[in-house]
């Protein structure tokens, strides 16, 4: 017999009241629809692929002071550091000789004129030293459009900004409130991302104290609003270093932030099909093979840890943050099986561009 969450399912556009239905799903038989139409809408508009993108932490030096990051400028505790450019070369190399399409480089936040400068150059080797080859995406926060532009023409094609929360009260409890620290600069840096050319990812973290449903809901619907080519959401994950561990008491168990996240990526797949979406770290930091459930929710993207153990183990944004040494043969190996048990496939050598940004560009 048809119930609700069928009738849901077969609407070409979710409401507000539909995405809060459908993320409020708790028995497992609807569960399984859930992921199963989601699934096959991956299948169908962007194909059971995996697209890999090694990932470098190159610097987690900050200068902001997000409430959450465990590599807030306040935490005096994080040591920390600059991977030399003789490191970073071997990264790309080893991503780019081992058939990743792309790399992603991550950091904390910088804006002075040592750090662009700095990126400006790790932009010009790798892409030198790998014939022009390796795909590269960004994730170094908010920078001016000036900035954006010249790592844009560098040859950087996509950039990572989550907007964290789209409820602007909720982003000022998980955020100090300061100049440092703007809404509403958050989301000029995303158009201006997008005025660039990058292609552009956004995402959300999945179960912060003082979050409601609603606001999840609104996460979606934003998304799809401001019409991004890639997503990357993962649950939040307490760390005692942080002004946020205060209300641990608060959140609900990490295990249905799981769950919750799980759910908020097939939703977002029937309603975005043509999208990238990432299995973030954080789904395995708490459930083990967490990234491949992702695969099997909608997800598209996948990002191995290429930075080197002696860095990793201080890139400490959360409390049992997986230390994947996925640049080592076995770790890989085991990746690639896990990935054929989930019922997809790498797609090796190829960069892995979001369709959506053609498509909107084309129009
Ligand atoms: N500094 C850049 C920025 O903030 O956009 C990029 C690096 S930052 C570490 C990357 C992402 O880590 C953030 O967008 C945030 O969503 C996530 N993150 C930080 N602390 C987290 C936590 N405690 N739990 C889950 N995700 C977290
Ligand atoms: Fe810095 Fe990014 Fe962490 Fe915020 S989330 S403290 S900007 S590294």
């Amino acid at each position: 017999m048809e119930n609700n969450i069928d009738k849901i399912l077969s609407k070409k556009i979710f409401d507000k009241k539909n995405i809060i239905t459908l993320l409020s799903i708790t028995n497992d038989e609807d569960k399984k629809k859930l992921f199963d139409k989601a699934y096959n809408i991956k299948k169908k508009h962007v194909g059971n692929y995996v697209h890999l993108r090694g990932l470098l932490e190159f610097s987690n030096i900050c200068t902001k002071n997000c409430k959450y990051c465990g590599i807030r400028s306040d935490n005096k505790k994080a040591y920390r550091y600059d991977i030399p450019d003789d490191e970073i070369k071997k990264c790309v190399l080893h991503a780019w000789e081992n058939g990743y399409g792309s790399m992603v480089f991550q950091s904390g936040e910088r804006k002075d004129k040592n750090f662009i400068e700095h990126l400006n150059d790790i932009l010009i080797y790798s892409k030198k030293i790998t014939n022009n080859e390796i795909g590269i995406t960004l994730s170094c926060g908010e920078q001016s459009a000036e900035t954006y532009k010249k790592w844009f023409e560098l040859g950087a094609h996509r950039y990572l900004l989550r907007i964290e929360t789209t409820n602007e009260d909720l982003y000022y409890k998980i955020h100090p409130k300061d100049k440092n620290h703007s809404f509403q600069e958050r989301i000029q840096a995303l158009k201006d991302l997008k005025n660039t050319g990058y292609q552009t990812g956004t995402g959300v973290m999945i179960g912060l104290p003082f979050q409601t449903i609603e606001d999840l809901a609104d996460d979606l619907i934003f998304f799809k609003d401001i019409d991004i080519d890639m997503v990357g959401m993962g649950p939040y994950i307490e760390h005692k270093d942080t002004p946020l561990y205060n209300y641990k008491d608060m959140l609900m168990p990490q295990i249905e932030r799981f769950n919750l996240t799980i759910k908020m990526i097939a939703i977002l797949r029937i309603m975005m099909k043509d999208i990238n979406i990432a299995s973030s770290t954080a789904l395995q930091a708490i459930v083990k093979n967490g990234r491949m459930q992702g695969l099997k929710a909608g997800t598209n993207v996948i990002m191995p840890n290429l930075t080197p153990t002696k860095y990793i183990e201080n890139y400490f944004l959360y409390e049992n943050k997986p230390c994947l040494k996925e640049y080592s043969k076995e770790y890989f190996k085991l990746l690639e099986k896990n990935i054929i048990e989930a019922g997809d496939t790498i797609q090796y050598y190829k960069w892995g561009d979001p369709i959506h940004y053609f498509k909107r560009n084309s129009i």
